[in-house]
């Protein structure tokens, strides 16, 4: 028996779903361009592996759960002085994360931390890497729900998996000491497994104080900072410069500007 019928049922249950979904186009083509045995079965292969790769992006993307999608190539590196075209090039080829280096991005607001580290994040799972992106507000409601939410668990899981973990907005707010235990128990479990970006508009000296126990916070900076670069962002604001006025007059707006 070699029905379409027949030859997709057995490609599904070799777990070829792809091709199997579009076997009578396969066939189709290769009989109109007159392809050799070698090529046509090339071909199929080819779509699978393909179609697999696409669908690994499509559910890492989901995954990563990114507040937005912005690309390193809709960051102006004019308007961010602070950073060049060429650190940004190598940002984006991301050696730094295959040798396990943590990025921190500081920066006041809009100086474009979470814009920068969204890029790198999505560049990371075009090349097939697993990402977790977490406003720290979620990651700690995460840490403290895990046993007793089922979604919580399953995030937990992912950013365990995730070779790129990026916390946003670190240290924006004080910690008690239960949640500054769980938040050093994540980073002991990251170390050495996952590449992490940090940003915050705070620099490490200041985490201290938002951490409260200083054993936790000698801990918790001894893993961060080992293997780190720090990227000061700063400059004005992009989205006070680049903001909508309501009046549409750039000079009537200025009245609002502060300086
Ligand atoms: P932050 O996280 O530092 O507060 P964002 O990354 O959220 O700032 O940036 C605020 C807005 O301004 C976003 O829409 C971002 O895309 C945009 N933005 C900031 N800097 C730049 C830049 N250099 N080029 C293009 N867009 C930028
Ligand atoms: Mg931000």
């Amino acid at each position: 028996m070699t029905s379409t019928s027949y030859l997709e049922q057995q490609l599904r249950s070799l777990r070829m779903a792809e091709t199997a979904g579009r076997l009578p186009e396969l066939i189709t083509e290769a009989e109109r361009r007159d392809v050799s045995y070698q090529e046509f079965l090339a071909s199929i292969l080819n779509y699978e592996q393909k179609r697999r790769e696409e669908k690994q992006i499509e559910r890492f993307m989901k995954w990563a759960a990114f507040p937005y999608h912005k690309t390193l190539e809709e960051f102006d590196v004019r308007e961010q002085a602070s950073l060049s075209q060429k650190q940004l090039n190598q940002l984006k080829e991301l050696t730094w994360m295959e040798q396990l280096y943590n990025i921190i991005f500081l920066g006041p607001p809009g100086s474009g931390k979470t814009h920068l580290s969204i890029a790198l994040g999505m560049e990371a799972i075009n090349r097939g890497y697993q990402v977790s992106f977490l406003p720290m507000g979620e990651l700690i409601h995460i840490l403290k729900t895990t046993e007793i939410i089922r979604k919580s668990q399953m995030r937990k899981k992912r950013i365990l998996k995730s070779d790129l973990v990026i916390i946003d907005d670190l240290m924006y707010m004080a910690m008690n000491q239960n949640e500054a235990n769980l938040f050093f128990q994540l980073i002991n479990e990251l170390y050495d497994q996952s590449a992490l970006i940090f940003t915050s508009n705070k620099g490490p000296n200041d985490w201290g104080d938002l951490l409260g126990d200083p054993s936790i916070t000698t801990a918790i900076l001894d893993r961060i900072l080992h293997r780190a670069e720090v990227v000061h962002l700063d400059g004005d604001s992009y989205r006070m410069k680049h903001r909508k006025s309501i009046f549409g007059d750039e000079e009537n707006a200025d009245v609002y500007m502060v300086t």
